[in-house]
C-alpha cells in the first residue's frame, strides 16, 4: 500500500511524544497452552518497560489479565469453569502468582510493582475514580509500575468490566496516558480473518474506527480471554476519543514493545481523534452505564446536539427505568434513537412529574427547585460527535 511513508512519519510523530503508556497483556500473551505463566514473555516485557523508563523516562502502567488462565492451570481445571464461584477461586489463585513474577522480575531493574485491583464499582463514583486517579499519579511519580487487573475473585455481573480491554481503555482516563498498548497473540487488525484466509493482510493504520472496521473485527471469542478482536477495536475507539492512539500488536514477539517505542512498523496504529473529551466527559459516557432512558422531543434533541444546550423538563417526554439523581442516563428520541448520555440532577420519580414543564413550574410541582436543568451541558456527552 502507498501509505506506508506517511503511516511511518506518523508513527515516529506519535511515539516520540508519548510519556505515559498503559499496556495492556492478554492471556494468550502471559501463558502457555497448558495455562503456565510463560515466563520468556515476562522477562521480556518487564525488561523493556524497565528499560524505557530508565534510558527514556516513559512511564507504563500494565494492565494484565491471565489470573484466571493461570489459577486454572494450578486448580487443574481443564476449561474455564462456568460457574462463577469456581472462575473466582482461579483468579484468586492465579492472582497471586501472576503479582509475585512480576514483583521478582522488575526487582532485577531495581523497580517496584503496585497492585490495584479495581472493579466497575470503584470507577463509577467520581470521588473514587478522582481517588484512585491521585494513587496512580502518586505511583507513578514513585517510580513504581502500577499493574491493574479486574478484582475477579469478588466482581458480581453488576460491577463487572467484562473485559480488559474495555478496563484498559478506561485506565488510559485514569492514568492519564497518552498511548494505549494492547498485547495479544496476533499481529494485529487483519483485513480478513487470517485464520480462515492465508492472504489476509496487516493493516498498519486505522485512521477511524468505522462500522466496516468494527465489522471486520467481527465478535470472535475465546475459551480462556474474555474479548477478541472486536473488544479491542471497542476498545482503542474509546481511547481515541480521550485522545489517545492505541497499538494492537503480537506480545508474543520478542522486543516488541521496544520495537514498538522505536517507531518500528509493527501491529496496527489506531489515530485518535482530534476532539477529544475533557476526562469528565470520557468518563461520564464510557465509564457510567446508564441507569435509565430519558426520551425527548424533537426540538429539544436539536437543541442539544446543534447547540451544546442543557436538556430542560419542557423537552422531556417520558422516561424510563428507576434512578436517583447524579445517576447517568441515556438521551433518546422518541422512536428509541440514544444521541446523547449525561448526569440527571433529578430523579425519574420527580422526571415523570416535571416532563413537558417549564423550568418556573418545577417548584409549584415538586415543592423545590434544585437546578432549571435536568442534565446541565457540562454533565452532558453528545454521542454523535464522537
Ligand atoms: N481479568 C481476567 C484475568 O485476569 C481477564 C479478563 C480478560 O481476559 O479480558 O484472568
Amino acid at each position: 500500500m502507498s501509505i506506508t511513508v506517511p503511516t511511518q512519519q506518523l508513527r515516529r510523530d506519535i511515539i516520540t511524544k508519548v510519556r505515559r503508556a498503559v499496556v495492556k497483556l492478554g492471556s494468550y500473551v502471559l501463558t502457555t497452552p497448558s495455562w503456565k505463566l510463560d515466563r520468556k514473555v515476562f522477562v521480556d516485557i518487564t525488561r523493556s518497560i524497565a528499560h524505557l523508563a530508565q534510558s527514556r523516562g516513559i512511564q507504563s502502567v500494565i494492565v494484565t489479565s491471565g489470573a484466571v488462565a493461570t489459577g486454572m492451570g494450578k486448580l487443574g481445571f481443564k476449561e474455564r469453569p462456568r460457574a462463577l464461584a469456581q472462575e473466582q477461586a482461579a483468579a484468586a489463585v492465579g492472582q497471586i502468582g501472576l503479582m509475585a513474577l512480576y514483583e521478582r522480575l522488575f526487582a532485577r531493574h531495581g523497580m517496584n510493582v503496585g497492585q490495584m485491583l479495581l472493579t466497575h464499582g470503584d470507577l463509577r463514583d467520581r470521588k473514587r475514580f478522582l481517588t484512585i486517579r491521585d494513587a496512580m499519579e502518586s505511583l507513578l511519580e514513585l517510580g513504581v509500575v502500577p499493574i491493574i487487573n479486574e478484582n475477579d475473585s469478588v466482581v458480581v455481573d453488576e460491577i463487572k468490566f467484562g473485559d480488559n480491554d474495555y478496563l484498559s481503555s478506561l485506565v488510559t482516563n485514569v492514568a492519564q496516558a497518552d498511548l494505549l498498548i494492547i498485547l495479544t497473540d496476533i499481529d494485529g487488525v487483519y483485513d480478513k480473518d487470517p485464520h480462515a484466509a492465508p492472504d489476509a493482510r496487516l493493516i498498519q493504520l486505522i485512521q477511524d474506527v468505522d462500522t466496516r472496521i468494527e465489522q471486520l473485527a467481527g465478535a470472535a471469542h475465546s475459551t480462556i480471554s474474555r474479548g477478541g478482536m472486536a473488544s479491542k477495536i471497542k476498545a482503542a475507539k474509546t481511547a481515541a476519543l480521550f485522545g489517545v492512539p492505541t497499538i494492537i500488536a503480537n506480545g508474543k514477539q520478542p522486543g516488541i514493545l521496544l520495537d514498538i517505542f522505536s517507531a518500528k512498523q509493527v501491529g496496527t496504529l489506531i489515530l485518535p481523534k482530534e476532539n477529544k473529551l475533557t476526562s469528565r466527559k470520557h468518563w461520564i459516557a464510557f465509564t457510567l452505564k446508564p441507569q435509565g432512558i430519558i426520551q425527548v422531543d424533537a426540538g429539544a434533541e436539536a437543541a442539544m446536539v446543534g447547540k451544546g444546550r442543557s436538556l430542560l423538563p419542557s423537552g422531556i417526554v417520558g422516561v424510563k427505568g428507576t434512578f436517583g439523581p447524579g445517576e447517568a442516563v441515556s438521551c433518546c428520541t422518541s422512536s428509541g434513537h440514544e444521541f446523547a448520555r449525561g448526569i440527571t440532577a433529578y430523579s425519574s420519580e420527580d422526571i415523570e412529574k416535571i416532563k413537558g414543564l417549564k423550568t418556573s413550574q418545577i417548584q409549584n410541582v415538586l415543592g423545590r427547585c434544585p437546578c432549571p436543568e435536568v442534565i446541565h451541558r457540562d454533565d452532558l456527552v453528545i454521542l454523535k460527535d464522537l
